[in-house]
């Protein structure tokens, strides 16, 4: 539970701006998360945004090689992995649209207003409009928090992030000195041959910030090594911050370590102390006993099976990854994701050495008879099977065939087939937009008593997260039902939302992603009950 309110005479909001430099994937998003989850478990009420330079509206059609998996919010939104981060991060924030924005989603706005004439005339331009834009969707998104944080994606000095760097830099002239604080993450790499942590990339990437009228308040130092204090002062000293005012930001064994590393440097404390805000010291006891047991090296290991298609970028299942550990720590396990391309799945040995498989969602032919292939595989060999999203309409298309219906496939894979056992939702429309046509977001689902899914979840009605096209056809599920298959989840009694098989140690799938939902210190019950059966193999 969340400690007293740290200040009910707090008139001000506070924002901390995030902003990267050197290079990416120095874990900004991370840094971002830790830091809101700092400023939760000292009692504040915590807004976090993410705001993208990209064109694109949202990252719905982006390819998850380029960009990592698309982070699925109940309200529909399809945003950033770094929002995935976050929800696991700062548990009592809610997360809706508002929350992630696009240069495309400003400059969308803009252009709408600009045609209904809501500029009377003027020349619209970056500088004020698009600044004004952006500067009122950051008001919007944080208007409710106590301190709202907002990271800039990209690295200073992207030619299309200079517009979020203007309104970062008017915001801090209008909200006042102590209202607002940029910290800047960077990179300081140590090199071997010259024994040395080296500041060089700190400093221009600071002098790039300074360059368009920024002054960073805190430099996060990302390092293999915590930064020695002669080192942090002459980082201060070339950059103008004080020494006490650069962290380090060391290589950790796990990203959840990231919040307990910085409160440890003093970070949480030096933040609260620059804002001018009075906060207890915040309790890290649940998530450093969490972090342990993560770590523990006596864990014993399960070999989970992913059969996928991006087997070499693991950022597109980042959310899965994430679940399994959460609910393999909760078990005294920790989990070997063994990627298996979908291609490649006919190896049944490596299938035979599996304490579980999983299919997780996906989209498009590629790779799906070797997943049908893994199905067929655990189903008849006992091996405990979770699908999820496209994952369940393949375990039902290879039960199907199973039952002798040698054609059941998927309308996305077989248009007009007579078997398509997994169709269009009835009554919806397949043509145009390709962000419009799915099913998105929260629905509700009702659990049949006495199956898996009830016995995981142990009530009558959830809500999970839905990011798919295709559906169970009603017009099959009965035949499917008096075949054996059982329907232990329906949303409004009418859509199939999870599938189990009888006489199997565990064989379940779901049409929506439980991962999404899933938090370190509440593991999802879906694969708390996954892992157990994988245990028990
Ligand atoms: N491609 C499938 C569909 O659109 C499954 C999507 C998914 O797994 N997220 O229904």
């Amino acid at each position: 539970m969340l400690k007293v309110p740290f200040l009910g005479m707090a008139k001000q909001k506070k924002t901390i701006f995030i902003t990267g430099g050197v290079l990416s994937s120095i874990g900004k998003g991370i840094s971002a998360a830790s830091i809101g989850m700092l400023m939760e478990q000292r009692g504040m009420r915590v807004s976090m945004l993410k705001m993208d330079p990209y064109i694109n509206i949202d990252p719905g059609t982006m390819s998850p090689l380029q960009h990592g998996e698309v982070f699925v919010l109940d309200d529909g939104s399809e945003t950033d992995l770094d929002l995935g981060h976050y929800s696991r991060f700062v548990r009592h924030a809610s997360f809706t649209k508002k929350n992630s924005f696009t240069t495309g989603r400003v400059y969308d706005a803009v252009i709408r207003r600009e045609r209904a004439g809501g500029y009377l005339g003027k020349t619209v331009q970056v500088i004020p409009h698009i600044t004004d834009e952006i500067q009122r969707l950051i008001r919007e998104a944080t208007e409710d928090a106590e301190v709202a944080i907002v990271e800039v994606g990209g690295t200073v000095g992207d030619i299309e992030g200079l517009p979020f760097l203007e309104a970062i830099r008017q915001m801090r002239t209008q909200e006042g000195v102590g209202n607002v604080l940029v910290v800047h993450l960077t990179l300081v790499p140590y090199i071997a041959a010259a024994r040395e942590l080296k500041t060089k990339p700190t400093q221009h990437s600071v002098r790039e910030l300074r360059a368009i009228g920024i002054q960073p308040d805190i430099l996060l130092c990302r390092s293999d090594r915590t930064l020695p204090k002669d080192v942090k002062d002459k980082i201060g000293l070339f950059c103008s911050v004080p020494g006490e005012q650069v962290f380090s930001a060391k290589d950790v064994a796990s990203i959840y370590e990231v919040p307990l590393y910085f409160h440890e440097e003093g970070l949480d404390e030096k933040i609260i102390e620059l804002l001018g805000i009075w906060s207890p010291r915040p309790d890290l006891g649940r998530w450093q006993e969490m972090v342990t047991r993560l770590l523990d090296p006596s864990l014993r290991v399960l070999r989970i099976g992913i059969i996928g298609k991006y087997t070499d970028a693991h950022d597109s299942y980042k959310s899965l990854s994430e679940a399994l550990a959460h609910a393999a720590g909760a078990q005294q396990a920790r989990v070997d994701m063994i990627f298996v391309d979908a291609e490649a799945a006919t190896d049944t040995a490596l299938l035979a050495s599996l304490d579980g498989i999983l299919v997780p969602g996906g989209f498009g032919e590629r790779g799906v008879a070797g997943k049908i292939a893994a199905i067929r595989y655990a189903r008849e060999h006992s091996i405990p099977y979770f699908g999820i999203c496209l994952g369940m309409q393949l375990m039902v298309i290879e039960y199907a065939r199973s039952l002798g219906m040698l054609e059941a496939n998927s309308s996305e894979f077989q248009p007009d087939g007579a078997w398509n056992v997994v169709d269009f939702m009835p009554g919806q429309s397949h043509d145009g937009d390709k962000g419009a046509s799915m099913r998105l977001g929260a629905y509700t689902c009702d659990l049949k008593p006495e199956t898996l899914a009830h016995q995981a979840y142990d009530r009558g009605q959830i809500s999970e997260r839905h990011r798919h096209r295709f559906e169970v056809s009603p017009k099959f599920s009965d035949l499917l039902q008096e075949k054996g298959l059982i329907v232990s989840g329906t949303h409004n009694d009418k859509l199939v939302e999870i599938v189990e098989l009888p006489g199997h140690p565990w064989f379940l799938g779901c049409q929506f992603h439980p991962e999404f939902l899933s938090h370190p210190l509440a593991p999802h019950p879906l694969f708390l009950a996954f892992l157990e059966a994988a245990g028990k193999k």
